[in-house]
Order: C-alpha cells, then structure tokens, then sequence
C-alpha cells in the first residue's frame, strides 16, 4: 500500500535514520517522521511520498515513547540544529551504537559486528566550542529542513558565555548602524557571527561583513573584552570585486590565535583551521585512537587529514617521526607553528589533498609502519586507500565522523587483507545524530 499526500494514518515509530527522522512504516512503506521517537504510536499527515518512502508530520502523539522527554530548549521544535533533544540521553546513545552497526553489518558487509565500547558524553549540553549565528531578516540559526532563519538568542549546546556575546554583538549592531545582511536583495552588512573558545573560556569572535571595515569598532571590541573575548576577526567577503568566491579574514582585535592545549601539547588555533568541537570527547576519542596505534620507538606515522596536527603531535613523541597531510593551507601552517612551538623535531606536513599526495609520497618510498586517517564526512577514496594498502602498514586507525563512508572505506581495507582488531563509538555531539567512531584495523600475516 502506498500512503497518499495530505491523508492521516496512525502509526508506531521503530527505528531512527541517520538524520535523526523517526521511522515507520504504512504497511510495508517506509514513513521519514521528523521528531518522531522510537516507540511512540503517533497520528501523521503524510506531506510527500515518493517513489520509496514517504516524509509525515506528527499530528498528535496517540501513545508517548518511553524515552521521549520534554525538549529542554524551547528552539527545539523549530531549530534545525539539534535533532533528537526530545530523547532521552540513554536512548540516543542507544540509537547512535546501532546506527554505527547497522553501517558496518549492512554497507561494510561485516558479519555480526558489534562495537567494543561506546563513550558517552558526560555533559549533553553546552560542550560545542564552535557556533555560527546566520544573519538575514533576524539573526539564529536554519530551520530544520529549510533556510530560514529561527531567531534565537543563544544555544543549549554552545559553551556558556556564548549568550552573552551574541548579545553583545547584536546591542552594538543595533546602535552603532550596522544592519543585517538580507539575502534576498544583498543589502546591509552583518552576515554571520562565529564564536569558538577554549576549554578555559577565552572566546574568538569573527564576524563575517560585507564592508571593508565596521563602524564605531571601539565600543565592540570594549565591550566584547568584558566577555573573555580574546580576539575579533573581520571576514571579508571579497567576491564583489574578483567575482569568485574569496574570503579574507582580517585580525581586527587581540590575538591572532586562540590557545588550546591538548596532552600537554599547545595548538595555535586560527579562525579558518578546523578544531574538534567538543574538547572533553575529543580528549577521550584522541586517547582510544592513540592507543590503538600502538606507536613505538622505530615506528614511522602518517597522519591524514591532520587538520592543526593534534593528533600528529599528540604522536610524535613516541613515534621515529610523523607525516601529516592536510588540504588547507591555513591548518598545516598552523600545525608547523605547532611543532615548532613544542619543540617537536620529527614531524613534516604536506598541504595538499590527500588522494593527491599519499600515492606520491607511498610510490616514492615512504612507508608508513602505522597510518592514523581522521577524513571528513564524505570520507577517504579508493586512489588514497589503495595507497596506503600498498605500503602495508601493520596498523592502521580510522577516526570517522560518518558510519556510512566508515563502512565503505572499512570493506576496501578487509578486502585487502586487513581485520577490524577494535571498534569504539564516542559520543561527541549529544542532542544531535552525529557519532564519532574509532576503529582499529590490522594487517593480517601473509
Ligand atoms: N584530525 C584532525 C582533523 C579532522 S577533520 C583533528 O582531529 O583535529 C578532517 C580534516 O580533513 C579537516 O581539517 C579538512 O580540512 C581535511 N580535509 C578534507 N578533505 C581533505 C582531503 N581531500 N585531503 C586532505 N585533507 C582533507
């Protein structure tokens, strides 16, 4: 049976997608319901079908989920930022596990897998140390499932203090004549306002405009230093002049950097250099991946997708020496800067992609004793994994933000030779359906 547009039916939510939909099932059709919590029975309006599934809105909750709770943030109905707020903790961990094993069973074609360890966050709300406010007609964040923009005035899940500053910013738009961004028409000014900070609480604000320069600066940066902000970057949208998309970021106030430290290690962190977002997760997710890798004296390291070198130079001082690769150009400066600041000798890194690199570095004689690889949500590719495959570590360590492209990538490296020794699920973004997972991999004796 195929449901129909605009009809209502009663249904039971069994299982949650990985973005986070409730889903269930019209006889055998598969019903996406947004905010829907496994094991509620629900009532919904089917509002598209397509050719296999169908998308509903929950019109009334006939029987409530065990696990469903009240959202605590009152964007959540509305804010596309956050997915499962209406879920228990217990359970999103519970949902997150599966969905890291339905990956690895269903794309990886690995038979009864199951995760080792899955690490929870011990704080499910204000962890996130990065977030960007959009600016159009109101200043907040998208939607769900649009572009528009819900107004807000902080985030449950940015680091206290974040409030305060948006605040700040949005007092010193309003009197000093600094008017939003529109999208539509492209008038006005202020375009985006991203706050990161450290685990001390030192904040770095940079505020995307479309001017040279904003006005009355002073009165901001005055105020802006009353909130722990150490540093204000100008990003400047370069494109009406060139024509292509260009983007500067201009030091406006303070420091260059944000100061993080890590194992003992201290990173420069700038404004275009990717940082993990969640700092006490990452600590813990960087301990399991290091572990796994096992790094001895004699060993050599490659590091992909290195962002700022963390976990290059978390290594380096057990490692002979350590190759990282990344494609910004920003991060590995800052990552050289990095080294160079910690004294460390026996790191080197390549901006350069890595599909790019990697087979040039492997087919000119570099042979990796162990590779640790970190990519982005789409994952590695075949030319950089085949690479690898042909230096034959004897370990390597795939720190993945996305269980599809994981499975994917896990079936070319079992294919070749290579066995899954652990798997551990993190819980790095709780309220929202992304899951970090670390697996170690070993190459098999032939
Ligand atoms: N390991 C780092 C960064 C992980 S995020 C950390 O823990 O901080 C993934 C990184 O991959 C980002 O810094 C991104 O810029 C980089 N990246 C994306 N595509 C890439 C590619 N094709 N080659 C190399 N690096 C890439």
């Amino acid at each position: 049976m195929i449901p129909i547009e605009g009809e209502k039916y009663n249904i039971e939510i069994e299982s949650v997608s990985s973005d986070g939909n409730g889903v269930g099932r019209i006889a055998s059709f598969a019903v996406f319901v947004p905010m829907g919590v496994i094991g509620d029975r629900v009532e919904v309006k089917i509002n598209k079908v397509k050719s296999r599934y169908a998308i509903g809105e929950i019109v009334k909750i006939l029987e409530k989920s065990p696990d469903r709770i009240k959202p605590p943030c009152r964007y959540y109905d509305r804010c596309g930022g956050c997915q499962i707020q209406n879920m228990d903790y217990k359970a999103q961990v519970k949902g997150k596990a599966e969905i890291i094993e339905n990956a690895l069973r269903r794309i990886g074609g690995i038979r009864d897998f199951s995760l080792d360890e899955f690490i929870e966050c011990d704080k499910p709300f204000h962890y996130r140390n990065k977030v960007i406010f959009f600016c159009d007609n109101g200043v907040g964040m998208y939607e769900r499932g649009t572009h528009n923009i819900v107004e807000l005035d902080g985030c449950m899940l940015a680091y206290e203090g974040v409030e305060a500053i948006l605040g700040a910013v949005l007092d010193y738009a309003k009197e000093c004549g600094v008017p939003y961004y529109n999208t539509k028409n492209h008038t006005g000014i202020l375009r985006r306002i991203f706050v990161r900070n450290n685990s001390r609480g030192e904040f770095m604000v940079v505020l995307s405009v479309n001017a040279d320069t904003v006005p009355n600066a002073d009165t901001l940066f005055n105020n802006l230093s009353k909130l722990n902000v150490k540093s204000v970057y100008l990003n400047i949208d370069k494109r009406k002049n060139s024509g292509a998309m260009s983007y500067e970021n201009k030091l406006a106030y303070g420091d260059r950097y944000l100061n993080e430290e890590i194992f003992g290690i201290r990173f420069k962190i700038s404004p275009e250099s990717f940082f993990q977002i969640n700092y006490e997760q990452t600590k813990k997710l960087y301990q399991k991946a290091i572990g796994l890798a096992d790094v001895g004296k004699d060993d050599t390291v490659m590091d992909l997708y290195c962002g700022i070198g963390t976990i290059s130079l978390s290594v380096a001082k057990q490692a002979k020496s350590v190759v990282g690769v990344e494609a910004v150009k920003r991060a590995i400066d800052d990552a050289r800067e990095n080294a160079k600041e910690n004294g460390i000798e026996n790191a080197e890194f390549f901006a350069d992609k890595a599909e790019d690199i990697v087979p040039k570095l492997i087919d000119e004689g570099s042979a990796p004793d162990i590779v640790i690889m970190d990519p982005p949500r789409a994952g590695s590719d075949t030319v950089t994994i085949s690479a690898i495959l042909r230096a034959k570590p004897k370990r390597v360590v795939y720190v993945s933000c996305n269980p599809s492209t994981l499975a994917r990538d896990l079936k070319q490296f079992i294919n070749n030779g290579y066995a899954i020794s652990t798997a551990i699920g993190v819980d790095m973004f709780p309220q929202t359906m992304h899951v970090e997972t670390v697996v170690g991999l070993v190459r098999k004796e032939k």
